[in-house]
């Protein structure tokens, strides 16, 4: 199995390679250090202490494999969060990271509860499906109709007069994430509007092995709120082909999702603090919530384990870098952003003092890229700290660094924001799928992580000036 994906996944890194991300600079260390800037001399011993560090072994991979393994999916309001976080706390205290401890944040409780999908004509099938996030239930007794297949939102509304009554199906090919996961999010609204009963929808993303993709979705004033599920790839052509052959293929779909009261969540937060300045605060963060199906190892345990790796590895080393460094395990990322908010709302005081916010949020997979976004005098320095990793291949700094836990204090601080994220083929491939667990994710990549984002937290919070705004 894993084979037959790290084939799947060269395939992947090909076309990420010809899609026209810069390939890293593959300078060997002597060169690379020649071309390191004078400023960052002092600098240089330890960042290559913490990349040796974290190098030396596979202390990020077992971590994540002992959180994904115990803990398992941690979907908001589950057990499975709630004593994730316990343990969280009690390991980062015996790091020795400092100032742990959790912030309370209520978050939305989203219940699956029992699902499935038949073909009921021609024969009898039960395929695979897995219910959106925050669709409503069928019936008890289920959901049953004739299916209308549809490629485009342009189509729906051309064909507008067949969706009555109808279950409609979006058999979308994956262009890129953002582009076809708004059927995810709108799908069953558009096809409530011309009088559909349920929607299902081919689960987004470049391929699969006949696995299933939820995720959030949203509805509307303006139409009732039908059911709404993903099929897999396959079983979305299948049906498709049918009906092209002119076949009706007519389904019943049984769905028990619903939401509960909120309940009460938290953030989990870590700390170094700043030995000469402890109120300014590089900060660094990820997810630690995730959807149901799977383990959330890469979306987003291992953002969690890599930004954490970073204070664990000073923390080790002792270096105690001038500024405070904080990280942060935000809750409900993937069904409220309750976390994020909340975040901004207890720090909206120190909101200005935040000095960078780095997110790691896209997974770990290789070719791996950090990404900025905040002024150009700004980013000249973090290009320059890049020049530090010329020996595992990481210098170069792309665009486009943000995450959505991050954003909302980053927005209110005006904070620059930087990202980690993996090869985007590879992670696509298992998101929010049954096949997002660690068997996925090599050592090495979680080392060269957390060594990526060590190096650079660490010459954020230690530099005399502050990273301009
Ligand atoms: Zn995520």
């Amino acid at each position: 199995m894993y084979r037959m994906l790290a084939f799947l996944f060269a395939v992947g890194f090909g076309i990420a390679a010809a899609a026209g991300w810069p390939a890293a600079l593959s300078a060997g260390t002597d060169g690379a250090q020649a071309q390191v800037p004078g400023w960052l001399t002092p600098y240089r011993d330890n960042a290559q202490r913490l990349i040796s560090a974290a190098t030396a072994d596979q202390f990020g991979w077992d971590r994540l494999a002992e959180l994904t393994d115990t803990y398992g999916a941690r979907l908001t309001g589950s057990d499975n969060l709630t004593r994730a976080i316990a343990w969280a706390v009690e390991t980062m205290k015996k790091d020795g990271l400092e100032r742990v401890r959790t912030e309370k944040v209520m978050a939305p409780r989203w219940v699956r509860g029992q699902e499935s999908l038949e073909i009921i004509d021609p024969p009898h099938h039960v395929i695979p499906m897995l219910g959106l996030g925050g669709s409503v239930a069928t019936p008890p007794e289920g959901i049953e109709a004739d299916v209308m297949v549809v490629s485009t939102m342009d189509e729906l509304q051309r064909r507008s007069a067949e969706a009555k009554g109808r279950i409609v199906l979006f058999d979308v090919p994956y262009t890129d994430y953002g582009e076809t996961v708004a059927y995810r999010s709108g799908g069953a609204r558009a096809a409530a509007r011309h009088g559909a009963v349920g929607m299902l929808l081919r689960s987004v993303g470049p391929m699969g092995l006949r696995t299933t993709h939820t995720g959030g979705m949203a509805y509307g004033d303006d139409a009732p709120k039908i059911p709404a599920a993903a099929i897999s790839v396959e079983d979305s052509q299948r049906i498709h082909r049918m009906v092209n052959r002119g076949r009706t293929v007519r389904v019943r779909l049984k769905m028990e999702a619903r939401f509960e009261p909120d309940v009460e969540s938290a953030n989990v937060i870590g700390e170094l603090v700043g030995r000469e300045r402890p109120d300014e605060i590089v900060l660094v963060g990820c997810h630690f919530d995730s959807w149901d199906p799977g383990t959330g190892a890469s979306d987003d345990a291992v953002g969690c384990v890599v930004t954490w790796e970073g204070m664990r590895l000073m923390k080790k080393l002792g270096i105690q870098p001038r500024r405070t460094v904080r990280v942060v395990l935000f809750t409900n990322e993937e069904n409220g952003l309750r976390g994020g908010t909340a975040y901004r709302d207890a720090h909206a005081a120190e909101a200005e003092n935040h000095i960078l916010a780095i997110e790691s949020d896209s997974g770990v997979f290789a070719p791996a890229r950090l990404a900025f976004s905040g002024s150009e005098s700004a980013r000249r320095i973090i290009a320059d700290i890049g020049t530090l990793l010329a020996g595992i291949d990481m210098q170069s700094i792309g665009p486009g660094g943000g995450g959505a836990d991050i954003g909302p204090i980053a927005q209110l601080g005006r904070v620059p924001m930087m990202a980690y994220s993996g090869d985007s083929m590879k992670y696509f491939t298992i998101h929010h799928t049954p096949a997002d667990t660690v068997e996925r994710i090599l050592p090495a990549e979680v080392s060269k992580a957390a060594a990526s984002l060590a190096v650079m937290t660490y010459v954020v919070a230690e530099m005399p000036e502050r990273l301009p705004k």
